[in-house]
């Protein structure tokens, strides 16, 4: 067992509470306030010249979200942590700050909708050479590496086809190469996968997922070394994407029952694809877990679990999506996932939505294909949903 795995529950529990103050809160208190006040102008001026802890304002530092941030490190094994408003602006805050006009990143086709679009829309604007890789082309991705880049940016698995990617190989060929290493670790997260363990230097999330995993708070975190994690927070306490205290608060609460949630959501989404897969009326069932994924042997080397993300197509065209996914009634039609209710949509109208239906087509990604997010339902209740769905086609 990797070091780092060793009491997660009881660290998720725990690892908020920064200083003891008497008589103190057992929960961490949300602080509303947006301005700290100091009696002693010394005190202040230490403060601000970062020469002692404390808060001044909460566009740059709160008490409830250094919580957050600390908590984060601790689970992740990293040095430090910075939070955003939204993984998105995680993304594009931590882009934007290792990023200079004539720098080349390297990254794959299959990276998050919004996220490619910084990569074919935003960075290329600014000078910045984005090169997307076939994701599982691990060939060409060191290949280009080699020719020298800044970052080598990761996402696996991925979204909605569910690739591996293996973040031990690429990272160890990016270093020679001299380049940073990013992994977008939103659908393993940490219980399922240890980027840093496996090379990576930097790893981030859209803590709107799994991390809240209620769908009631977006945030976005960044892992990795202080010296790298301080300058994205010095970009994001100037450019002023930051996390709400109560955003913070319930991405907190959430993270006390990660593994809990996690453990049912892999075990929920394993027996769910393993009985899609058998399924007649299904054509192909994408997930990590099953036998036949084309890296199947990757994540069984690099995850502890294969997560709670699936998708699956269907033998049929989008006419079938439309009619199965509302006849089901233990899964919201919706986008997003990771949360305890089981979502499900199909990428066209969910995390591709960024996208036009070119390069959607482009991506491999079917027409009659839907994303599930399982639950943490009765899984029984889940397949007997899906049975009578499907039955209805
Ligand atoms: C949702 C998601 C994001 C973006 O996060 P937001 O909180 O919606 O801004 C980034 N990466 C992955 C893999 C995601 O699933």
């Amino acid at each position: 067992m990797a070091d780092n795995k060793r009491n997660f529950s009881t660290r998720a529990l725990w690892a908020d509470h920064l200083s003891p103050v008497a008589g103190s809160d057992i929960a961490v208190p949300i602080h509303h306030s947006v301005t700290f006040e100091y009696h002693d102008m010394d005190e202040w001026f230490d403060v601000a010249l970062k020469r002692k802890a404390g808060h001044i304002y909460s566009r740059n530092t709160n008490p409830t979200v250094r919580s957050l941030e600390v908590t984060m490190s601790s689970l992740e094994g990293s040095e430090d942590a910075v939070s955003f408003s939204t993984g998105m602006a995680a993304i594009s805050n931590t882009l934007h700050t290792l990023l200079e006009p004539g720098d080349r990143v390297v990254t794959i086709k299959d990276t998050y909708g919004g996220t490619s679009k910084i990569f074919l829309e935003f960075l290329p604007r600014m000078k910045v050479d984005c090169c997307l890789c076939e994701t599982l082309d691990f060939d060409t991705i060191e290949e280009e590496v080699r020719k020298g880049c800044k970052l080598l940016y990761l996402e696996t698995p991925t979204n909605p086809l569910l690739k591996v990617m293996d973040i031990e190989r690429l990272a160890r060929v990016a270093h020679e190469a001299g380049a940073l290493v990013l992994v977008d670790n939103t659908f393993a997260t940490m219980i399922n996968q240890l980027p840093l363990e496996l090379g990576a230097d930097l790893v981030l999330y859209s803590a709107t997922k799994y991390l809240n995993g209620h769908s009631d708070a977006m945030g976005g975190i960044l892992c990795g070394p202080e010296e790298l994690v301080d300058r994205v927070y010095h970009y994001r306490e100037i450019n002023g994407a930051t996390l709400h205290a109560n955003s913070a608060y319930l991405i907190l609460r959430g993270l006390k029952t990660l593994e809990l949630r996690i453990q049912r959501h892999n075990e929920n989404a394993q027996r769910i694809a393993e009985f899609l897969d058998d399924h007649h009326k299904v054509d192909k069932v994408y997930y990590p877990g099953l036998p036949h994924h084309t890296h199947h042997d990757i994540a069984r080397r690099q995850m502890d679990g294969y997560g709670g993300m699936l998708s699956f197509s269907l033998h049929g065209d989008f006419q079938d999506v439309k009619k199965l996914v509302p006849n089901l009634t233990h899964a919201h039609a919706a986008a997003s996932l990771g949360s305890v209710t089981t979502l499900i949509g199909p990428p066209a109208v969910t995390s591709h939505v960024e996208l036009t239906a070119e390069e959607r087509r482009a991506l491999g990604i079917p027409e009659s294909l839907i994303r599930y997010s399982a639950g943490v339902e009765n899984l029984d209740d889940l397949i007997e949903d899906l049975k009578l769905g499907l039955a209805s086609l």
